[in-house]
C-alpha cells in the first residue's frame, strides 16, 4: 500500500505503474561524473541505484489528489495495450494500474480532473484505454487539462523530426480521443488559480510547453514538477540535464527555480520518476540543495 500524504485538507497518493532499471547514469545524464557515486552511494544504493551500481532505478506512476471538492489525477503513466514499437519497455503493456487506483478507493468514474504536465509517452498513456479497435477516455467524467503549447505542438505531425514521426501515434491514441470526446481543456500556465488550491506554472526545457502543478491548502504546499528532474541526483547536480531535455538552458533554469521554490516554501515534491516513495523535501545546503525522501 502506498503512503498517503496530507497537505492541508487534501490527501496525495501515488498510483504506481512501472519500475525502470534500464538507464545507466552516463546514458541518462551526459554530464555524469562517477565521483558522484562515491560521494552519494549511501542513499543511492539500493533504492535509487542497483546493488552492482551500474543502473539507476526509477518509477513511472500517477499522483492522486483528493480534496473536499475534487478527485484529481496528475499525469497518467504509459498505459496498457499501446503500440510503442520503438520503445519496447512501453510496448503493449499490461499492468493493473486501474486496479491500483481502485485499491486507493477511486474508480475511473470518480476522477473529475486529469492534469497533464507534458505530452510524453510515459505521462499520457492512461488517458485512454482500448475498447475493441477504438481508444476511449479512461476517465469518462473527467476534464483533461493540457498545457496549450504542448497540445498544439504535438497535434501537428509536421513538427516531429522525420525519424521520430512514428511517435505521432501517442497523440493519435492517447490525446485525440480525449479531444474528440470534448473532454480536453487547454490552459496557459500563468500561476493563476485553476481550481481551489491548484495553479500551474511554466517549466519549459524538457519540452517546450511543460507545466508544473502547485497545490496549496491551509498554508501547506506540494509541487508536481513533471520531468524537471528524472532522479534525485539532479537535486544535487541541477546543472545536469537528462538526455531527454530538449532545450538545455531553459531546462536548467526551470529546475533551479523549482528547487528554490521547494526549499524556500518547504513544499512536498511529488516527482514523476524518483523511485521509493517518489516524494520528499528539498533543503538548501551551501549554495546547493539536498534531498530527503519522506
Ligand atoms: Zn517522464
Amino acid at each position: 500500500m502506498e503512503r498517503t500524504y496530507h497537505v492541508g485538507n487534501a490527501t496525495i497518493t501515488k498510483i504506481p505503474e512501472l519500475i525502470l532499471d534500464a538507464n545507466t547514469p552516463d546514458y541518462l545524464y551526459p554530464d555524469w561524473d562517477p565521483l558522484f557515486l562515491s560521494e552519494h552511494a549511501d542513499w543511492l544504493v539500493p533504492e535509487n541505484m542497483d546493488p552492482v551500481r551500474t543502473h539507476l532505478i526509477q518509477s513511472i506512476h500517477s499522483w492522486l489528489i483528493r480534496t473536499k471538492e475534487h478527485t484529481i489525477l496528475i499525469d497518467t503513466a504509459a498505459g496498457n495495450d499501446k503500440e510503442r514499437v520503438w520503445s519496447p519497455r512501453f510496448h503493449r503493456l499490461n499492468t493493473p494500474f486501474l486496479e491500483r487506483l481502485r485499491a486507493a478507493g477511486v474508480t475511473p468514474e470518480m476522477v473529475d480532473y486529469v492534469i497533464l504536465t507534458h505530452i510524453h509517452i510515459d505521462h499520457v498513456g492512461w488517458n485512454t484505454r482500448r475498447r475493441g479497435d477504438a481508444w476511449i477516455p479512461s476517465f469518462p467524467n473527467a476534464t483533461y487539462v493540457f498545457p496549450k503549447a504542448e497540445l498544439e505542438w504535438n497535434s501537428n505531425p509536421e513538427n516531429y523530426p522525420e525519424n521520430a514521426r512514428v511517435k505521432f501515434v501517442i497523440y493519435e491514441d492517447s490525446i485525440l480521443p480525449v479531444v474528440q470526446a470534448g473532454q480536453a481543456e487547454l490552459v496557459v500556465p500563468d500561476g493563476s488559480e485553476f481550481l481551489p488550491g491548484i495553479s500551474f506554472i511554466p517549466v519549459p526545457g524538457h519540452t517546450p510547453g511543460q507545466m508544473a502543478v502547485v497545490f496549496e491548502s491551509c498554508k501547506e504546499a506540494a509541487l508536481f514538477g513533471g520531468d524537471i528532474m528524472h532522479h534525485p541526483i539532479q537535486v544535487y547536480r541541477p546543472e545536469w540535464n537528462s538526455v531527454y531535455c530538449e532545450d538545455a538552458e531553459k531546462a536548467r533554469a526551470s529546475r533551479r527555480r523549482a528547487l528554490e521554490y521547494l526549499a524556500d516554501r518547504h513544499a512536498l515534491y511529488c516527482s514523476s520518476h524518483f523511485a521509493g516513495t517518489s516524494a520528499g523535501y528539498v533543503t538548501r545546503k551551501g549554495d546547493g540543495f539536498r534531498w530527503e525522501f519522506c
